[in-house]
């Protein structure tokens, strides 16, 4: 980075977004709205960012009633907070991608939150602090599991080891928690990728990452808004989505059995020529169903990026905006 841009990052407070995506947070919402002033108000006194920095709150098609607790903050609290309506629920990624998106040309840089305030905002300052140094992301990482579930900390464990092995590069226990410089937004704006796993891409967007550790809580209230089928879907777009790896093993797959056929073949050879007849019923069923097995599987493997190809091939939209609120620059 030029010296001179260096320096200006130092000595300016930063012009910062906070971007918060919210499903169904009605219970948790107020609390956070609180707490997320509270500390925008400090970084301003600390003179970390500047007195327009805001809280983008995003609603991604909420069913209770979020939308009208963003538009109390919003009124309540001028130029602190926006809101954002999404018009039907798009799902965590994609709903803070909308954020993101919103955010991107309209501020140096943009932290990304969980509504549950799990992640710790005291983080907040120490990633401003790395990013008036010279870096353009800055990832927050979990430094214990303590308060998830065991299911979901093994679960969590196994899936980076996953993807590891199947070389998706990822740094472990980041979750959605980092900031994102104004470079880092404009960058991320050129991928327009429908299969969405902000995780992946990240480490795509800049060099000069650095990370930040923090010690999550548990939700302040409400409850998980990632069910199991839901952490699944996300790990399966994960992988497929950055990895050829399964392709491979279908591959692989396939060149073992051969062989283990070619050998079958030979010793079938030996039976017959030394007059041994085997009586047949298991060599022939067991094969066929394990092939059968194995064939459906591969078919499926390679059916899934079929159908990844199928949706990016559309370029349908990942979101609509519905109702921007809060904006200074929109006539609402
Ligand atoms: N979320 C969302 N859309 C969804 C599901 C979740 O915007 O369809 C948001 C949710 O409001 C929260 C964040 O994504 O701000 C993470 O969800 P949650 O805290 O329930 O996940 P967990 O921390 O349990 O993995
Ligand atoms: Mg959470």
């Amino acid at each position: 980075m030029p010296q001179s841009s260096l320096q200006k990052r130092r000595d300016r407070p930063c012009h910062l977004a906070i971007v918060v995506p919210c499903f169904n947070e009605e219970d948790v919402l107020p609390l956070s709205i609180a707490t997320l002033l509270q500390q925008l108000r400090e970084m301003i006194d600390a003179d970390q960012c500047t007195k327009d920095s805001y809280v983008v709150l995003v609603d991604d098609g909420s069913s209770d009633s979020t939308w009208d607790v963003i538009e109390e903050a919003v009124n309540d609290h001028v130029g602190s907070f926006r809101g954002l309506r999404l018009a039907r629920n798009v799902g965590h990624q994609a709903a803070l991608l909308a954020g993101l998106d919103y955010a991107n040309g309209r501020c140096d840089a943009a932290i990304s939150i969980d509504a549950d305030l799990q992640d710790d905002i005291d983080a907040m300052p120490r990633m401003i602090d790395a990013y008036r140094t010279g870096a353009e992301l800055v990832l927050g990482v979990r430094k214990s599991r303590d308060v998830d579930t065991w299911f979901k900390r093994n679960s969590a464990v196994g899936f980076y080891r996953v993807l590891r092995w199947m070389g998706v590069d990822l740094v472990e226990n980041h979750a959605d928690f980092r900031l994102m410089s104004a470079a880092a937004l404009r960058h991320l704006s050129e991928f327009s990728e429908y299969n969405l796993f902000l995780r992946g891409l990240v480490p795509m967007l800049h060099s000069r990452i650095e990370t930040v550790t923090y010690d999550r809580s548990e939700r302040a209230a409400g409850e998980t808004k990632y069910p199991t089928r839901k952490m699944l879907s996300l790990a399966w777009n994960g992988i497929t989505s950055f990895s050829v790896q399964p392709l491979r093993f279908i591959s692989a797959m396939g060149f073992l059995v051969f062989f283990i056929t070619l050998a079958l073949l030979a010793y079938a050879m030996v039976g017959v020529f030394s007059g041994q007849v085997i009586p047949g019923w298991a060599s022939v069923v067991i094969p066929l169903y394990l092939l059968g097995g194995l064939l459906m599987i591969s078919l499926g493997m390679v059916g899934e990026y079929i159908a990844k190809l199928f949706l990016e091939a559309k370029q349908r939209p990942r979101f609509f905006v519905d109702t921007i609120v809060g904006d200074p620059t929109r006539n609402e």
